[in-house]
């Protein structure tokens, strides 16, 4: 493996590991408030934690940061400023680098107490300059089944006032919701087209396992429903000029979201936090890291500062493929086979094989230098992804 480590961007990942309360749909890694948050020992642990990995990082610059969860907005901006004021202080960070909070539509940030547009012009005024907000749907119905807090006139009023005051916003949204109609998401997707953020990022509910959907399992619409709302879906988002990049996101022009995009080109990313993910290339190998899920653990361990609230391991060439492919094959335009040696370090040749089967399966093509998925592949993205593994 020969890999040059100064071509492959970098993306810092902040995990915050609660919530209001669990979505009974939700496999994050995320916690429900019990009595009291542990805010200040948490942020203690994050930038002990993002010290130990200043000199694996010496001589890389960050290009993104994104706040995920949980409920980052849960914590003040007074901590998130913390945070952030430590990375930028600690590592090379781009002047220009896209910082990400992901933000649940609630009334006010519950660690301050403070209102809701004052906690969003804090975030503004500590460095934030993207926010990434779980509406999953604007009907009271809808959200009430899939046990969210918020109402739908709460979600327009949150998002309201994020786009006053940020001028990148995401929504999430879901479809395939228990007991939803094409016409109860078709709703969804005007409101959203009305407020017109800079991006969306819409998903499918997914039954997961150790979920409270998994155990008590609601009615959701039969597939051929879901395939109905999946086509509105790309028509209605294609008319209002949202670009589909990846299969699940859609931005205006200009406003793809760097992080994720990092991801899906194989690219690296630190993450400091419970549960948090870290991929990492060095001259000779990949390394995965995973820290401890459960926030409690997680503290106690890297309070001892030794590395031992994260476990490492190297990537085998073998997995390569699979890994490389599961990412950029996400991406609508695909990529250039220069990428695969770029990010892997292994010679594309070796894989050729398997792209051309995937080819004669018609589930990708192949044009000169560049791989992208056909719409079938597209629509079984697993089946064409399983070819590389
Ligand atoms: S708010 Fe988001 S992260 Fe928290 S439990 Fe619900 S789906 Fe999971």
């Amino acid at each position: 493996m020969d890999l040059e480590i100064a071509h492959i961007p970098l993306s810092f990942y902040v995990h915050i590991p609660w919530c209001e309360k669990k979505c009974p749909y939700c496999d994050f890694n995320s916690h429900a408030i019990k009595d009291v948050m542990p805010e200040e020992k948490y942020v203690e642990a994050l930038l002990i934690d993002a010290q130990m990995e200043i000199n694996a990082l010496r001589g890389r610059t960050i290009s993104s940061i994104f706040f995920g969860g949980g409920t980052p907005n849960i914590f003040s901006a007074l901590s998130i400023g913390k945070i952030l004021t430590f990375i930028k202080a600690n590592f090379s960070v781009l002047p220009n680098a896209e910082v990400t909070v992901e933000a649940n539509p609630s009334r006010y940030c519950i660690s301050s107490g403070k209102q809701i547009e004052e906690s969003l012009l804090e975030l503004r005024q500590v460095g934030v300059n993207r926010l990434s907000v779980g509406v999953q749907s604007f009907n009271d119905n809808n959200l009430l089944k899939i046990g969210r807090l918020h109402t739908g006139g709460q979600a327009v009023d949150f998002v309201n006032m994020s786009l006053h005051i940020f001028s990148n916003v995401n929504l999430d949204i879901m479809y395939g919701l228990p007991d939803q109609s094409i016409g109860d998401f078709h709703l969804d997707i005007e409101k959203a087209l009305i407020l017109k953020p800079s991006h969306l990022s819409v998903y499918q509910l997914t039954i997961e396992e150790n979920t409270e959907f998994s155990s008590f399992r609601p009615n959701l619409p039969k597939d051929e429903v879901i395939w109905s709302m999946y086509q509105k879906l790309i028509q209605e988002l294609k008319d209002a000029d949202y670009h589909r990049y990846e299969i699940s996101a859609f931005s205006l022009k200009g406003s793809e979201c760097f992080h994720n995009k990092n991801y899906w080109l194989f690219g690296d990313y630190i993450g400091i936090g419970a549960g948090a993910h870290s991929k990492l290339s060095f001259e000779d190998r990949i390394e995965r890291q995973n820290c401890f899920r459960q926030p409690d653990k997680y503290m106690e361990m890297v309070l001892k500062r030794n590395g031992s609230h994260k476990l490492r391991k190297n990537l085998k060439v073998e997995e390569l493929p699979g890994e490389f492919m599961l990412n950029v094959l996400r991406l609508i335009d695909g990529f250039d086979v220069s990428l695969y040696s770029s990010r892997t370090g292994q010679k594309f040749q070796e894989i050729r094989k398997l792209v051309n089967l995937a080819e004669e399966k018609k589930l990708l093509t192949i044009f000169g230098n560049k791989i992208k998925p056909t719409m079938l592949g597209l629509n079984f993205l697993t089946d064409l992804q399983e070819i590389f593994f």
